[in-house]
Formats: C-alpha cells, sequence, structure tokens
C-alpha cells in the first residue's frame, strides 16, 4: 500500500480552501489545514466528518502565513507529525478595494504580506523536505486580477502577478529536485471574500464562478493530473466574462 501524500493548505477554513480540502480529503492526502481562526478550521473538519465515510488523518495549525516565523512553524509542525510535505497548496489571501491613488502604506503592505509573502514563506521552508524526497508539488492559487485588474483590484493584482512569478521561480530552481508548481487565475468566485466586496447587483450569481470550479482545477494539478500546465499560469474565466 503506498503511504498517503500530505498536503498543507492554507486558508482551509472557508471559500475555495474549504472546498479545495475536501477534495484533498477525498484523494486520501493527510492534510494540515493553516489559517488564523481556529473556529473556521474547525469547521472544515466537521464537514470532512460528516461527509466522508473514512476521513483522512487531519490538522489544525492556526497561524498568521504573513508572519514568517509563524508560516515557518506550520511547515515545521506538519514535518514532525509526519515527515514530510508533498503538496503545498497556498490559498490563503485577501482582496482590499481601494484605487490606485488611495491605497495607503498599511494597505500595500497586507496586500503583500498574506498574498506574496506568506507563500514565498512556506515554499521555502518546504524546499528542504521537497528536496530529501525528490518531489514537492506547490499550487498558487493567483487571480484574473494579475492578469486583467478589475478597478478597485490593481494592488492586490500586482500582489498575484508576484505569485505568479514564484511558480515561475519554482520551476526553474526546482525542476532538477522534482519539484513543480502550478498558478490557478479564476474570475470571480462565489466566496465570503469577493461577497465582502461586491453585492448581487454588481455581480450577479449566474456571473461567478463556484469554490469548486476552481477547487477541481487545484487538485488535479496536485494530484499530477495537469503536468502539462507546470509553470504556466492557468486561468479560469467567470462565466458570461
Ligand atoms: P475566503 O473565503 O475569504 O478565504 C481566504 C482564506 O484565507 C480565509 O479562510 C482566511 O482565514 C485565510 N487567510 C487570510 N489571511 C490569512 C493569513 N494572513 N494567514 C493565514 N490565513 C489567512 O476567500 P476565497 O475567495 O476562498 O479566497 C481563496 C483564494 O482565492 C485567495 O488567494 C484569493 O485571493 C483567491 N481568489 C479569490 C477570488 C474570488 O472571487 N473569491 C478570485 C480570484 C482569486 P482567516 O481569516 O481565518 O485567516
Amino acid at each position: 500500500m503506498s503511504i498517503p501524500p500530505v498536503a498543507l493548505i492554507t486558508g482551509a477554513g472557508s471559500g475555495i480552501g474549504q472546498i479545495t480540502t475536501e477534495l484533498l480529503a477525498l484523494e486520501g492526502c493527510r492534510l494540515a489545514l493553516v489559517g488564523r481562526t481556529e473556529s473556521k478550521l474547525q469547521s472544515t473538519i466537521d464537514l470532512l466528518a460528516a461527509d466522508i465515510a473514512d476521513p483522512p488523518e487531519t490538522m489544525i495549525i492556526a497561524a498568521d502565513i504573513s508572519d514568517q516565523r509563524q508560516a515557518r512553524a506550520a511547515v515545521d509542525m506538519t514535518v514532525e507529525r509526519w515527515g514530510r510535505v508533498d503538496i503545498l497548496i497556498n490559498n490563503a489571501g485577501i482582496a482590499t478595494l481601494s484605487a490606485l491613488e488611495d491605497a495607503d502604506a498599511d494597505l500595500i503592505y497586507q496586500m503583500f504580506a498574506i498574498n506574496a509573502l506568506g507563500p514565498l514563506y512556506l515554499v521555502q521552508r518546504c524546499w528542504d523536505t521537497f528536496v530529501k524526497h525528490k518531489s514537492g508539488c506547490v499550487v498558487n492559487v493567483s487571480s484574473m486580477a494579475a492578469i486583467s485588474p478589475f478597478p478597485g483590484l490593481g494592488v492586490y493584482g500586482m500582489a498575484k502577478s508576484a505569485v505568479d512569478g514564484l511558480t515561475r521561480a519554482i520551476m526553474t530552481e526546482g525542476a532538477t529536485h522534482g519539484i513543480s508548481a502550478y498558478s490557478i487565475a479564476p474570475g470571480a468566485v462565489e466566496t465570503p471574500m469577493l461577497r465582502a466586496n461586491f453585492d448581487t447587483r454588481s455581480l450577479p450569481t449566474q456571473n461567478t464562478l463556484t469554490p469548486e470550479n476552481v477547487a477541481r482545477v487545484i487538485v488535479d494539478c496536485a494530484t499530477g493530473r495537469r503536468t502539462e500546465d507546470a509553470g504556466s499560469v492557468i486561468p479560469i474565466p467567470s462565466p458570461g466574462s
């Protein structure tokens, strides 16, 4: 019997991350769920228990990935428990609407720290275990805003462009170690993040993706079903766009 892969998923307590966690559980992965709010992560564990007859081993790690020490500790706790990380899903993110001319230093820093630096810190800390096991797969959740910014999402789109750069850099430095990376760039997805910024009048539900639409692509990349797309940005446009 093969050893179940270990996946670390950030932002696992809601939206795209929650459904991705469930799909990876169905693939038999052992799962480290990372986010700042423990109760949200617990709600994902409860969902797995309700939906899956024989849920895999899981652990909850309350951490702010924009804090380098906490990001490193999240990887260390996973490696201490299971001896490895095979799959890193960099899904956690924030999107605060602001016109370019209004974005203050705090907003700019937060946007880059959570959306771009956190993923980098996690990749750095996973590197040793990836190299040791001669394999590792990183799936970075980017955004269509990196390709075609919506007004008010310019700084967010800049940070997501940095994530796309991280995907390419991982391919350049990781290929000889069996490490691959993907960027997934969804349009509007029906999640708490979207609805904190846009109501259904300005963005009707029929023009949005479901979290599952996106999670399925993430999991296909993470489980080796889309190796031909490694290193690229995979767009998932909103319906009707
Ligand atoms: P969501 O439901 O708000 O999920 C984001 C998750 O990230 C939350 O569970 C949040 O949990 C976690 N998070 C935020 N800051 C964090 C931090 N500093 N450290 C650790 N965890 C943190 O939104 P979502 O739409 O599913 O977003 C998932 C990803 O998809 C994001 O990267 C987002 O940019 C991207 N995306 C979303 C859309 C969309 O339309 N929804 C479109 C394109 C791309 P805590 O607050 O508890 O930490």
